[in-house]
């Protein structure tokens, strides 16, 4: 992909927020195992499918360790992060919320961390409530009713770059005896996590994100918390027996994961984690800064261009209006110039309302991305803005 031209230039990838690209040992790994050690897992008494099995389960105890989960059965692997919250709020419905019960979501909230909440709560009778964030984009924070169940939040916005202060969300949702779920989606693969030292009780992101392959995400869960909740979807590989009366589970982490796995994805998944791991993470986080603060001296110079929030700690994002330039026409110009940016409403429709603004455009950064590809998108963005104000004018 870094060798691939876009509209006979360059790529300059700069969308990496929305997906990563995979390095070549993600891609190596899949195809090697597609080609030489293809088979059904957990089903098989042949060798290849017993050596399938292992490496699905060391794609998930790499997982594991990258997160510092306890141990792997707290490892569910889901099709994603959206998957992941899904699974998890149609359980908590089930389980734990009642008619007077809150769940609260915060102002800056991807829609997959918003939509199935407000499912579970119509499930359940429970109430959603919103913790607000102020112009800056960084979160208020004030104590949490005694009816709080569960606290939805992510750890870095997609929209603002917002780095929430997870530990302090943990007490304060713990204190009321609340559950606190994490959206990592913008944050695995981008700096070192912890989960043990966040303190959360779940946290959810995606393969595709980190440089592993779609289709593959994971739900961590406090092994105690896990067993409480009943698995809401049934089938092969999660039960331990079966009669037409009744089906007992199995345990951890198949009771939550029905059917033939994705072996492949897993595979290629713990390859990303060697990926990242061999980079290290504390390097990959100071580059991603060093990039966002070359791309504050590039953007705050443009007439009229508006940076959405100006959060206490930003992660590797930028979201942005330039007045009287609309986001698609600006992202389109921009291929044109070989420059893959995002924009729209980013899936954040509360976040774009907040800034009483109905899109904006985004920048984001990988371990591959380069001051160089920053520099080529600053001419490029000069070019496309003024190509779109004389349009204006002339016309
Ligand atoms: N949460 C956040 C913060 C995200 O940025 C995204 C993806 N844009 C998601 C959730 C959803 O991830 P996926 O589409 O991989 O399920």
């Amino acid at each position: 992909m870094l060798q691939t031209q876009l509209e006979g230039h360059p790529l300059v990838y700069l969308d990496s927020a929305a997906t990563g690209l995979k390095s070549r040992q993600v891609i190596e790994a899949m195809a090697s195992f597609l080609t030489h050690s293809d088979a059904p897992i957990h089903r098989a008494a042949y060798a290849t499918s017993q050596r399938a099995t292992e490496l699905y389960h060391a794609g998930r105890s790499k997982v594991q360790h990258l997160i510092g989960a306890r141990s792997p059965t707290e490892v569910i692997f889901t099709r994603g992060t959206t998957d992941s919250i899904n699974l998890l709020a149609a359980s908590i419905a089930q389980a734990r919320l009642r008619p007077g019960d809150e769940v609260w979501v915060s102002a800056m909230e991807h829609h997959s961390n918003l939509v199935p909440w407000q499912m579970a709560c119509k499930a359940s009778g429970a109430r959603l409530r919103c913790i607000p964030m102020d112009a800056h984009g960084n979160l208020q924070l004030t104590a949490f009713p005694p009816q709080t169940r569960i606290l939805a939040v992510s750890h870095i916005g997609n929209v603002t770059g917002t780095v929430n202060p997870i530990e302090q969300l943990a007490q304060m949702a713990h204190q009321v005896g609340a559950w606190l779920v994490v959206d990592g989606a913008q944050a695995v693969g981008h700096r070192p996590i912890d989960v043990q030292a966040l303190n959360c009780d779940f946290y959810a992101f995606s393969g595709h994100k980190m440089g592993g392959p779609t289709g593959i995400g994971v739900l961590y869960g406090r092994e105690e918390l896990l067993n409480l909740l009943p698995p809401t979807r049934g089938g092969g590989d999660m039960v331990e027996t079966v009669t037409f009366e009744a089906t007992s589970y199995a345990e951890l982490p198949l009771k939550f994961e029905p059917g033939t796995p994705m072996t492949a994805e897993a595979i290629g998944l713990g390859a990303a984690v060697d990926y990242l791991n061999a980079i290290g993470l504390d390097n990959i986080h100071r580059h991603e800064q060093q990039l966002l603060s070359q791309a504050h001296s590039l953007l705050e110079p443009i007439d009229g261009l508006r940076i959405l929030g100006t959060p206490a700690e930003r992660a590797g994002l930028i979201s942005c209006t330039v007045d009287g330039v609309h986001p698609l026409d600006l992202a389109t110009l921009l291929s044109c110039r070989g420059v893959a940016i995002r924009s729209g409403h980013l899936c954040a429709q509360p976040t774009m309302a907040h800034f009483g603004i109905s899109g904006c455009w985004r920048i984001s950064f990988g371990p591959y991305t380069t001051q160089e590809d920053l520099e080529l998108f600053g001419e490029a963005l000069h070019w496309a803005i003024g190509r779109i104000k004389k349009g204006q004018q002339d016309f």
